[in-house]
């Protein structure tokens, strides 16, 4: 993702009501300890450097987890012409779909990137400003807890029908190139996303030992009862690194969502010291944190009377 803001993007929302759906699922335990092997798994491949082997692998590791838990996946495979090489990347989204108990609950779209950043900018050592890094948490932290929701998902159906969405090439750019970054995300709004579903929730970097949350700007602008929800979610489950107020304005996949004409929101944890470093490994990051957001998720998902009536 990108620290970078936009002045402008077109946005525009559906408009779809939403229904008011009084369910009395069991909302199970999210587990941090199996979400982090899940992150430590992915980050063990190697960096997912778009079109690499590492990614490929990792992918792979996507499909047979989710054919264990009989959840059926789509692959959106497409190929993007790298401006810096010249060389044509073959890319690939992994779409997991999990249907709901209750029809009239509708569908929703919790997303995540799982490439990691083909360069260290930020690191100390100039040297190491060309090397591909491990992205435990730029990456491996949201996939890590759409996993563990798989599991929950396929242990105990939800009232809601749920799309887990996980991207390639979101965090390809160098800074300022913003067309270079969201990839996969805008390939598949680009697919056709306009009144499939509710409304989405991307999660960015919440592995962080040192978790804080804020509301992330755009997702305040467009999407706030959704917002509202996860906030009001957070404090209600007694989870304190949900800070109820708006932090930094963040480029990421969100906006490709809320482009396409799916409200969406983004939850990121900004403040990360080892941003775009090869320092971004698992050793920074924790269960609890990976929890921490599990347990607001998989309370939404459970609970469709907390979501927004109208959007
Ligand atoms: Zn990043």
């Amino acid at each position: 993702m990108n620290r970078l803001l936009v002045s402008s993007i077109i946005v525009v929302l559906t408009g779809i009501p939403l229904s008011c759906n009084r369910s009395t699922v069991e909302v199970p335990p999210f587990n941090g300890n199996r979400s982090f092997a899940h992150l430590e798994r992915q980050v063990a491949f190697g960096p997912r450097v778009p079109g690499s082997e590492a990614a490929r692998q990792c992918r792979q590791f996507y499909y047979e987890f989710l054919d264990s838990l009989k959840i059926p996946v789509d692959s959106q495979t497409f190929d993007f012409v790298d401006p810096y090489s010249n060389q044509t990347l073959p890319l690939v989204n992994v779409v997991a779909s999990v249907e709901g108990t209750d029809p009239q609950a509708g569908r929703i779209v919790l997303m995540a990137h799982y490439d990691s950043r083909p360069r260290a900018e930020y690191a100390v050592n100039p040297k190491l400003r060309e090397t591909p890094i491990d992205g435990a948490n730029d990456g491996a932290s949201g996939v890590a807890v759409l996993l563990e929701l798989a599991t929950l998902m396929a242990e105990v159906q939800p009232p809601c029908s749920v799309d887990l969405v996980l991207v390639d090439c979101e965090d390809w750019g160098k800074p300022g190139d913003h067309e270079l970054y969201m990839i996969g995300s805008r390939e598949f709004a680009n697919r056709g996303i306009r009144g499939k579903y509710r409304f989405g929730i991307v999660v960015d970097m919440i592995g962080d030992k040192n978790q804080q949350i804020y509301r992330e700007g755009y997702s305040q602008v467009y999407c706030r009862p959704v917002n509202d929800m996860v906030w009001k979610a957070a404090a209600d489950l007694g989870i304190t690194t949900f800070y109820d107020s708006v932090g930094y304005k963040i480029l990421d996949d969100h906006l490709s969502l809320n482009t396409g004409g799916v409200p969406t929101i983004d939850i990121i944890d900004f403040d990360y010291p080892f941003w775009h470093t090869e320092m971004d490994t698992p050793d920074k990051c924790s269960a609890l944190s990976l929890e921490n957001v599990g347990r607001v998720l998989t309370k939404i998902i459970y609970d469709p009377s907390l979501w927004p009536s109208k959007l």
